[in-house]
């Protein structure tokens, strides 16, 4: 995805917005106080209501845009621009991008978009129980698909891989919907990739992660070896149930 691609997709605020939404509506969107599932959009108030406890939800509450004054699609924006270039981007420059006046809600930004990425001008490394995993900025994406800002899986359309690696804090029991929704959210690490393969990946993972996390990966081919090459203490290929695993590693979503 280029700069171009991302005027395309997000020319305005609406659009940011109305992707946000979608978003956070296909990924597990529950009520914050009652955990409710079964909430309702308020077009005029740009809220949801909560059907079971009439909570009012609206579209940044839960995020990490919460509390920001910057409009979503400076954040999105900024996603961008953390995640799709390969050398590290100041404050500063992100401000200068956006076309900012004030330096210290951009500084906000993303110093807390830095650390749900997993700190990686601080040589953070990530530890505990990590799920990798491939992710895609698609850039033509289809008609039915098109709220869904980063698609995942090994589809055809024209794509920048991105290697994703976060921390989960989360319950292993997937049968109870609201255990498995994550209360803590651990770092997150996303580096674009060139191609899939094993020896792309393998020594990314090596330097983003402390060499004794407990790995969780959908047991493609790339990482067969994780366990046996010492990379990871220990390896666990599972099939999770996509749309939950998008919700958890997407920064604003959490
Ligand atoms: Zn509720
Ligand atoms: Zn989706």
């Amino acid at each position: 995805m280029n700069l171009l691609d991302f005027y395309r997709q997000y020319p305005d605020e609406s659009s940011c917005e109305d992707a946000l939404r979608h978003f956070r509506e296909h990924h597990g969107l529950f009520c914050s106080r009652c955990g409710s599932l079964r909430l309702s959009w308020n077009p005029s108030h740009r809220s949801w209501t909560c059907m079971d406890c009439k909570h009012e939800m609206t579209l940044r509450s839960g995020t990490v845009m919460q509390g920001s004054n910057l409009p979503i699609r400076d954040w999105f924006a900024a996603m961008f621009l953390l995640t799709a270039t390969k050398r590290a981007i100041s404050a500063k420059e992100i401000q200068r991008q956006l076309g900012r006046k004030r330096y210290q809600p951009v500084w906000e930004m993303a110093h807390k978009l830095r650390d749900v990425m997993g700190k990686r001008d601080a040589r953070y490394n990530l530890h505990g129980d990590v799920e990798i995993d491939e992710g895609f900025f698609s850039t033509e994406t289809p008609e039915d698909q098109k709220d869904c800002p980063l698609k995942r899986g090994r589809g055809s359309q024209r794509k920048t891989s991105v290697l994703v690696m976060a921390e989960s804090g989360f319950s292993d029991t997937p049968s109870d919907k609201k255990q498995s929704t994550p209360k803590v959210v651990g770092h997150i690490k996303m580096e674009v990739i060139d191609d899939l393969k094993a020896s792309t990946e393998m020594p990314k993972i090596k330097q983003a992660t402390d060499g004794k996390v407990n790995a969780t990966t959908d047991g493609s081919n790339t990482y067969a070896s994780l366990e046996k090459d010492e990379i990871v203490a220990s390896h666990k290929a599972v099939v999770m149930d996509d749309k939950k695993k998008v919700g958890k590693i997407l920064p604003w979503v959490h």
